[in-house]
């Protein structure tokens, strides 16, 4: 399977203009890769959906047997080596899965605790005789994983942990400590566990119940996720044996980050196929729902929400195709190791946490309006809308809440850039040339390519950030980090830059990779990037009014006037026509 895409450093979408054939996207996907979606989605809506009222009973056994399901279906080893029992397949088969594990609800949580939380740092971090030892057990399904970061006291701030482990006389390992949240924890057989040894290094072990010293907490009364378990962990001393330490002896940040980075990625790719489930249900109830006599889905307030919805959710499957078409891209079809593979995934790790906050906005924008389409009928329990809506209110704070990642997005880029990564300083040089000399203005052309209005849009949103960001860091220096209010407003035009950027190219593409579709992909690309232009300069002159004052703001200001002219579309016009199709198609329509 190849993606085909251009090999591209992380954060250099920001620097650099792209072209559509550039990217990877939904329309791309092999015919193997849709075979593995269609696996997947068959299995969820025929053994997994059905059974979600079990679950929430707290029926673990039952949660077991469908990891084994998993297992023989081939979804829990695609990124694991065939020498270990998986497919060793590219990231976009992975997406193509976990996409399609989104709107199994509880158990999407169950499967990341599996799939994204125990077996990928093995993947990365593990010793041939570890990865021997439990990688083709977990990939099968017969034992379950979990990962244990968080503490009672460290959540956000994980590397504080408490929990410690000493060495025996023998090299065995005391842990004792208690980690909390952990999903999967009331049933899992082995837990990655992060201790600091002598209470200094920041240290992970593979961690088997069966060492004895390992107990579960009661479950966690939760919003949502019923069907997941989730409990503390009680290690009292837990003797672990001296092989299994993963990764090295105080580098376990770099365990916990890199795992981070994927889960992240992963979590995106989740809420594209809660968001697509949840579109498909609201555009049903919309078409049967009369009041005043005909369907409210001819409402344009309706219509309004739905073709909304469409446009969010177009965005972050575009940007997340990119993404996974980069990282294939960089890992190239030749065998890697576990050190390539982390290495890949900390090249995008800015795209990482876009995918995570972005994905898991738009999933909740989307889940509540699919309640308010439900009307009364949303709020009951009758209707699923109910249960995706809490469910997914997760999403924002684990795998590193949203106000966390949103400082790392421009706060990666800073860094990257500081060390010679990217040439992003040069950039924001030459651009603070342009703001000073008069005739700065919004680029122009009277190119009539599809969406060659948007692309300038885009362009000019590329000025906007790097303005942003190279303002702050004049501005603020090494102090930059205390300045989280801007680095917000940053990452919020960061992320509608590169979400508006790979919808418009996506749309480019359509022509010829979805010609039934063009005029919605160009419908939801002009919508997304409209709206992303107000939000743009809104963020911006929040922005630039806290950094600068008098005269200079007043410049500053007037710059960003002549650099931001978004051309204005009828998005009332363009809604109605996403509206109308997925009520006509009985489902999102585009889309792998
Ligand atoms: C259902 C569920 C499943 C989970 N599964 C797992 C699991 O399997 N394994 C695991 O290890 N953990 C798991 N967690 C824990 C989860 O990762 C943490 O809850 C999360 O990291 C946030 O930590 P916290 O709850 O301590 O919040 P805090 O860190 O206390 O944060 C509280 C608020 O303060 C903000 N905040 C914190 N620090 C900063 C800062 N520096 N700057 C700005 N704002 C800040 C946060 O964004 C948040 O809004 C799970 C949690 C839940 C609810």
């Amino acid at each position: 399977m190849t993606t085909s895409a251009s090999v591209r450093k992380g954060g250099t979408w920001l620097l650099e203009d792209a072209a559509a054939s550039d990217v990877f996207t939904p329309e791309r996907l092999t015919d193997e890769h849709r075979l593995m979606a269609q696996t997947t989605t068959e299995f969820v809506q025929s053994e997994v959906l059905p059974m979600l009222d079990r679950m929430e009973q707290k029926d673990w056994d039952l949660a077991r047997s469908l990891l084994r399901r998993c297992g023989e279906l081939g979804l829990l080893g695609i990124a694991v080596p065939e020498a270990y029992g998986g497919l060793d397949l590219d990231k976009a088969s992975s997406l193509a899965v976990i996409e399609q594990i989104g709107p199994s609800a509880s158990f999407a949580t169950t499967f990341g605790g599996q799939a994204n939380l125990t077996i990928l740092p093995l993947v990365l971090f593990g010793t041939p005789a570890q990865k021997e030892k439990y990688l083709p057990r977990l990939v099968s399904g017969e034992i379950v994983g979990a990962y244990a970061l968080s503490e009672s006291g460290s959540g956000s701030d994980a590397l504080a942990a408490k929990t410690r482990a000493v060495k025996q006389a023998d090299g065995s390992w005391l842990l004792n400590g208690e980690k909390m949240w952990i999903s999967n924890g009331g049933f899992a057989d082995v837990i990655i566990v992060f201790a600091k040894v002598d209470g200094e290094q920041f240290t992970a072990f593979i961690v088997e119940r069966a060492f004895g010293g390992v107990t579960s907490g009661n479950e966690e009364h939760k919003m949502g996720l019923h069907g997941s378990s989730t409990t503390p962990i009680l290690l009292q001393d837990a003797r672990v044996p001296a092989d299994n330490v993963l990764g090295e002896i105080g580098k376990g940040h770099k365990v916990a980050l890199n795992t981070l980075n994927y889960g992240r990625f992963s979590l995106g790719a989740m809420c594209i196929g809660g968001a697509r489930a949840a579109i498909a249900d609201a555009a049903s109830y919309a078409a049967s729902r009369r009041q005043f006599g005909q369907p409210i889905a001819s409402f344009g307030a309706i219509r309004h929400k739905l073709g909304e919805m469409i446009a969010r959710t177009y965005a972050i499957e575009s940007l997340i195709y990119r993404t996974a078409g980069l990282i294939d891209a960089t890992l190239g079809s030749a065998p890697h190791d576990g050190a390539a593979i982390a290495q890949a995934f900390e090249e995008y790790a800015i795209e990482a946490s876009i995918a995570k906050v972005a994905g898991s906005e738009t999933l909740d924008f989307v889940l509540d309006e699919n309640v308010q389409i439900h009307g009364g009928n949303g709020f009951v329990k009758d209707y699923s809308a109910e249960r995706y809506y809490r469910d997914a209110r997760v999403n924002r704070i684990f795998e590193g809440t949203n106000e966390i990642n949103r400082l790392l997005i421009p706060g990666m880029l800073v860094r990257r850039a500081i060390k010679g990564e990217i040439p992003l300083i040069p950039a924001a040089r030459r651009l603070q040339d342009e703001v000073l000399s008069p005739s700065i203005g919004a680029a122009t052309g009277s190119d009539d390519t599809p969406l060659a209005d948007e692309l300038r849009a885009i362009a000019a949103f590329k000025k906007v950030a790097l303005m942003i960001i190279g303002t702050a860091m004049q501005t603020y220096g090494d102090k930059l980090t205390d300045q989280q209010e801007v680095l917000g407003y940053a990452a919020d035009i960061l992320m509608d830059t590169y979400a508006g950027e790979s919808s418009v190219l996506r749309a480019q593409a359509a022509g010829t990779s979805d010609p039934r579709h063009q005029e919605l992909h160009l419908a939801a690309a002009r919508v997304f990037v409209h709206d992303a232009g107000l939000r743009v300069e809104a963020g911006a002159r929040s922005a630039l009014s806290a950094m600068a004052e008098g005269d200079t703001l007043r410049t500053l200001l007037a710059a960003l006037r002549r650099i931001l002219k978004v051309t204005p579309v009828n998005t009332v016009a363009l809604r109605r026509t996403l509206a109308d199709s997925v009520v006509a198609e009985g489902k999102y329509p585009l889309g792998a």
